[in-house]
């Protein structure tokens, strides 16, 4: 689902920097893996670059066999829409619109009409259990609800890639284990291949394969069970 062949990315500031130093990973259909590594060692970057956000300075990303280098604009945008679901640290909600506006809009953005948006937006909240919640502002909201509204806009086209930037880094522990069974629990019943950044050992160590990076290389990667 997800191949990457010696990806390499630098920015170009002042000063030169290699954020991925030749990156080899391969993700099968329906694998959870969690990304773990020192802060700096790339892990962003990589998922930005997996998420079509960026492109790398070398080598090769395919998702679902498709090669992503070379294609044009709005193919990509389309990738991105059909086949990537972003969870992000800071919930990046639109603070003037209501949980189920905030779920709907990436399906306005695909031109779905009213009527399909509001059963999927309906569906995906109750999913995330926050139904009795669609009509609040994220304002009102505690940051475990905020997070797992956001998760139910990452879902909204059910996506076959969840690609997850520390979910639950800005959620005390408890809060932060409800988002983990959550996103496991979307990953077990929708069937998505989720690769996830986290800083928690715990977490790391509750999904079945650990990928670990340094100094933008794959140092370690372990599957359990
Ligand atoms: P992590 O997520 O593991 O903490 P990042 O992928 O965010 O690491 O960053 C890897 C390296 O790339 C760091 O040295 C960081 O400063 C650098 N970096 C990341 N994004 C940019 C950018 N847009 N411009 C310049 N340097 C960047
Ligand atoms: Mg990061």
């Amino acid at each position: 689902m997800i191949l990457l062949t010696n990806v390499t990315k630098e920015f170009d500031g002042k000063r030169k920097v290699r954020a991925l130093a030749g990156v080899n990973l391969h993700i099968r259909k329906g694998e959870m893996v969690s990304l773990v590594g020192p802060s700096g060692s790339g892990k962003s970057t990589l998922l930005n670059l997996i998420g079509t956000l960026d492109q790398p300075s070398s080598g090769q990303i395919a998702l679902d066999g498709q090669v992503l280098a070379g294609v044009a604009d709005d193919e990509l945008t389309r990738v991105r829409r059909d086949k990537i679901g972003f969870i992000f640290q800071f919930f990046n909600l639109l603070p003037s619109l209501s949980c189920l506006e905030n779920v709907s809009l990436p399906l306005h953005l695909r031109g779905w009409n009213r009527k399909q948006i509001k059963e999927r937006a309906s569906e995906l909240l109750d999913l995330v259990g926050l139904t009795q919640r669609k009509d609040h502002l994220p304002d009102e909201l505690s940051g475990g609800e905020r997070q797992r509204v956001a998760i139910a806009r990452a879902l909204s086209v059910y996506p076959p890639i969840l690609l997850a930037d520390e979910p639950t880094g800005n959620l005390d522990t408890h809060t932060g284990g409800e988002i983990l069974a959550l996103v496991r629990d979307l990953h077990e019943r929708l069937g998505a291949t989720v690769l996830m950044v986290t800083h928690d050992r715990a977490v790391a160590e509750s999904c079945p394969r650990t990928v670990t990076l340094r100094d933008g290389l794959v140092v370690d990667d372990v599957s359990r069970r």
